[in-house]
């Protein structure tokens, strides 16, 4: 087992790290500290957040101060909170080195304060990189006796715009000084400061930040009205849901949760505004699964480890892009898989984007069912249930004559009929006329694209798992359909649809053709996936074939004509 004493740190911090309780070095810390502590090369650590950076930069940095009289160490960090936050930390770690001097400066405090601290003398600063900006300007701070400094959450810092401050401090600063970096993420903007200021900077990267491939992402484009709509239909297709729903603030936390309770799911809420009893008290509905869904902010759910999760759905994207992998990392768990939700609205587009560079992940836009979709996924679930149910014959036999003596005259046709309408009749209502909620968005060919060549046409078909299209079956059904000839590319299947790549050559002829085709009596659906050059959608103009509420029109039926063929499980 590696300790912080095989590191090769100084007996005063081990006494503080002792005090501390930090009995062994989180991975980044046993990585970063020895590289730090031998050489004066430059380094970039990646971890994500809560793995212990701060002590991976913070005692090495501590441990190299020649207390010359100058500032040594400089650690930049996007936000004040963080600035105190690193503040405190390494005070702590400094415990055993009374005469040690750390002055914090940020912006929204007062900026004199900040100069008769720095003038009593500071081996470390800490600083926000447009207050220390000022500080320079004023020469209250000297950068020129510096030997260490760290960029802690460069992502952040250049998300909010730090950029052009960061250019001139790093240019400000001795050449020869060591520098570090560290991220949750390394997006191009962080590698060009990488590059362009560190000299050949040693590489960690944490396998925790590493692209956990049992992590499915989707994204709807909805209106922001349409946020709520969205989110029960997704819940609605899906029985079987065990998920987080993330929203931002606590009061948006409690009113979801509060609409989908009275909108018959079975939700909870988890937020900062709630006792600590009534905290543990849904945590453990949740952890019994008892609770399908907890409606919560990123704070509550912090350091929540439950594994099972199959869904995590953000509300809307989170204002710090870095916290999505917090968020999604809470499903697919213990190689498990699972699916991180986003529904978003089309000026976000372009976040999307990024998180596919963070998380090295692909993201795949999703269609919000249409709401005959909804009810189908529903009866197939409610058919199912109903196939698996096994009758206690013995507890349910005295109630049975009550049935029997009612049900006399009823016909096995009449009783599924009303067995049907009893399920279904109130999503039915709910759902009639319930139009189509997505955004006709930019549908960016790369998003079921093949390399974006222009080869292939994306397509969307309104038929999927549930009605019995599995990878095997549906080219042999495209074959039947008269498609045998056109080269299919990819191809992937949902619960109550389907995406597939057919060659652009053929796009006529296969939405022609498919735009004919039933499959177990209801027509199928087909539109184009892409954008006009205007930047329209395309899809009303494409959309041939049967929308929703088609149920039992005449038509031309595949599968009626040759049971082989029937998909129906
Ligand atoms: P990061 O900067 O990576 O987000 P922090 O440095 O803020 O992480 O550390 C997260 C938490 O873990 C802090 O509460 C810190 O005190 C604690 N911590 C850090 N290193 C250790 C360790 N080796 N043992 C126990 N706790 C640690
Ligand atoms: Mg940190």
């Amino acid at each position: 087992m590696t300790t912080f004493k095989n590191l090769g740190l100084d007996p005063e911090l081990l006494s503080a790290l002792e005090k501390l309780g930090f009995e062994k070095p989180t991975p980044v810390q046993e990585k970063a500290i020895p590289a730090l502590l031998e050489s004066d090369n430059d380094l970039v650590a990646l971890a994500q957040t809560g793995t212990g950076k701060t002590a991976a930069f913070g005692l090495p940095l501590l441990q190299k101060l020649e207390f010359s009289g100058f500032t040594e160490a400089l650690v930049l960090a996007p936000t004040r909170e963080l600035c105190m936050q690193i503040t405190r930390d390494l005070e702590t770690f400094a415990a055993f080195k009374p005469e040690l001097k750390i002055v914090a400066v940020y912006g929204g405090a007062s900026i004199r304060d900040q100069i008769s601290l720095l003038k009593r003398g500071a081996q470390v600063v800490v600083a926000t990189p447009g207050r220390l900006i000022d500080l320079l300007e004023r020469k209250a701070v000297h950068l020129d006796q510096l030997r260490v400094l760290v960029l802690d959450e460069a992502d952040e810092m250049l998300n909010m715009g730090f950029q052009e401050d960061i250019d001139t401090i790093l240019s400000k600063s001795p050449a020869d000084r060591q520098s570090c970096l560290f991220s949750a993420t390394m997006p191009p903007e962080v590698r060009r400061i990488a590059q362009r200021y560190m000299r050949n900077p040693a590489e960690i990267s944490l396998a925790a930040n590493t692209t956990n491939e049992n992590i499915e992402h989707h994204y709807y484009v909805v209106k922001e009205k349409n946020r709520y709509e969205a989110v029960k239909r997704i819940l609605d297709v899906e029985p079987d849901v065990y998920g987080i729903l993330f929203a931002q603030t606590r009061s948006l936390c409690q009113d979801l949760a509060e609409k989908l309770i009275h909108d018959g799911y079975n939700a909870d809420s988890l937020h900062g505004d709630l006792s600590q009893a009534q905290r543990d008290k849904v945590m453990g509905r949740f952890r019994k699964k008892t609770l399908n869904v907890l409606v919560a902010t990123d704070v509550a759910a912090r350091g929540i480890d439950v594994s099972d999760i199959t869904h995590v759905i953000n509300y809307s994207l989170p204002n710090e892009l870095e916290v999505y992998t917090h968020r999604s990392g809470r499903t697919a768990r213990a190689g498990k898989k699972g699916i991180a939700i986003s529904i978003i609205a089309s000026r976000d587009i372009s976040k999307i984007q990024r998180l596919e560079k963070m998380t090295r992940s692909k993201f795949t836009q999703m269609q919000v069912p249409a709401g005959d979709d909804v009810v189908r996924a529903k009866f197939a679930h409610f058919v199912d249930e109903l196939a698996a149910e096994e009758p206690d014959q013995a507890s349910i036999h005295a109630y049975l004559s009550i049935f029997y003596a009612k049900m006399k005259t009823i016909t096995r046709e009449e009783l599924i009929e009303k067995l049907a309408s009893l399920e279904l009749r109130k999503f039915i209502e709910y759902y009639e006329g319930a139009g189509d909620i997505n955004e006709g968005a930019d549908r960016r060919s790369r998003d079921y694209g093949s390399e974006g060549s222009g080869h292939y046409q994306k397509f969307f078909l309104s038929v999927g798992e549930l009605d019995g299209l599995d990878k095997k079956n549906i080219l042999r059904w495209l074959n039947d359909c008269g498609l045998g000839k056109v080269e299919f590319g990819k191809i992937r299947i949902h619960r109550t649809h389907t995406f597939l790549e057919a060659e652009t050559d053929s796009t006529e002829l296969v939405m022609n053709t498919i735009s004919k085709e039933k499959i177990n009596d209801r027509k199928v659906r087909i539109e184009i996936q892409g954008m006009e050059s205007d930047g329209s959608p395309r899809k009303k103009k494409n959309s041939y074939g049967g929308g929703g509420g088609d149920y039992g029109k005449q038509g031309k039926s595949h599968f009626k004509k040759d049971k082989k063929k029937s998909f129906r499980r």
